[in-house]
């Protein structure tokens, strides 16, 4: 196996990586943050590279929140960033329905299992959608909707397509739903298939448990997602960005999800760091997902280009 390249505390060896690039795909949490703590001197390390006349595009697979709602987390935190430098799950698939899977009518709805930040990005879109937040499915069945769902009387004929991501309202009604439109033929998205995310030092049910896994196991298909490490992500970070893949790096604290994302999209480099999930040496381990081709202690260290 080949090995990374250390770049900690080589101002030579750092120059000369970020003259490879021109673009920066960052993940979030781990990197940046954690949680609600942002790492020592990041948002320096941000204008370094940006002052280098570099890209940076933050890939997330967080689809609770749209990129205007990400964006005050940002500003919350004190980390210099504009809107369309976001690029998030739910984003990604609102992208990814309307200029790559171009529903056309009568089939054009999309259901949706998911917050606010799905529907924000899928209204930004044009994309029309039934689901998600909407009170009246709230509730639990009555025998009409057991009745109504199973002649397809309360379906609406409009829907063409199943997006699934986080929800923290998911229930029995919603994903009664949910099943009869992919019985139906519905398109099968799924934002990410993470099974948990982090939060407050633990970790909590992801999207991938709460969406995707059981309506896979209910309907017996597999959803396309559209989070890291699906290739979909990048098509769709494409389909929004001019992208050059030999000069473009993924910056992400895990192997599974951004590494794997950025070699299996044929990216000119990617970087490990050290400060999220992956630990020095599980890229040597036997399973390993993916072997990034640099890595840091922490994403800071690169500041050390800015002083030779
Ligand atoms: N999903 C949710 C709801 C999250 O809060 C997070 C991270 O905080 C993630 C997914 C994983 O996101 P990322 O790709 O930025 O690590
Ligand atoms: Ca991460």
């Amino acid at each position: 196996k080949p090995q990374p390249k250390y770049l900690s505390g080589d101002a030579a060896a750092i120059n000369e990586f970020l003259d490879r690039f021109d673009t920066f795909l960052f993940d979030c949490d781990g990197v940046i943050w954690s949680g609600d703590h942002v790492f020592e001197r990041v948002p320096e390390t941000l204008e370094l590279i940006r002052s280098r006349g570099k890209k940076i595009i933050f890939v997330t697979n967080n689809s609770t929140k749209s990129r205007e709602q990400y964006l005050s987390k940002f500003t919350k935190l004190g980390i210099p960033a504009t809107a369309d430098e976001i690029f998030g799950s739910a984003y990604s698939s609102a992208i990814y329905i309307s200029r790559i899977l171009r529903l056309q009518p009568p089939r054009n709805k999309v259901f949706v299992i998911g917050e606010s930040g799905i529907e924000n990005e899928l209204r930004a879109e044009g994309v029309p959608f039934i689901g998600g937040t909407d009170p009246s499915f709230l509730r639990d069945m009555t025998p009409q909707d057991w009745r109504g769902i199973a002649d397809g009387s309360l379906l609406d004929p409009d829907v063409g397509c199943v997006l699934a991501g986080l929800d923290m309202h998911v229930n029995y009604l919603k994903l009664s739903h949910a099943l009869h439109y992919l019985h139906r033929g519905a398109v099968f998205l799924a934002t990410n298939t993470d099974a948990t995310f982090p939060s407050n030092g633990s970790l909590f049910p992801g999207a991938g448990s709460i969406g995707t896994a059981p309506l896979a196991y209910m309907s017996g298909k597999t959803p396309l997602a559209l989070g890291k490490p699906s290739q979909a992500m990048l098509d769709a970070v494409e389909g929004r960005f001019r992208l050059d893949r030999a000069r473009t790096c993924m910056v992400g604290d895990r192997l599974n999800t951004d590494i794997q994302f950025g070699v299996e999209g044929g990216l000119g480099g990617t970087l490990a760091v050290l400060t999220g999930v992956c630990k020095l040496g599980d890229w040597e381990k036997e399973d390993a997902p993916a072997v990034p081709g640099f890595y840091v202690d922490k994403l800071s260290d690169l500041l050390v280009a800015g002083s030779s």
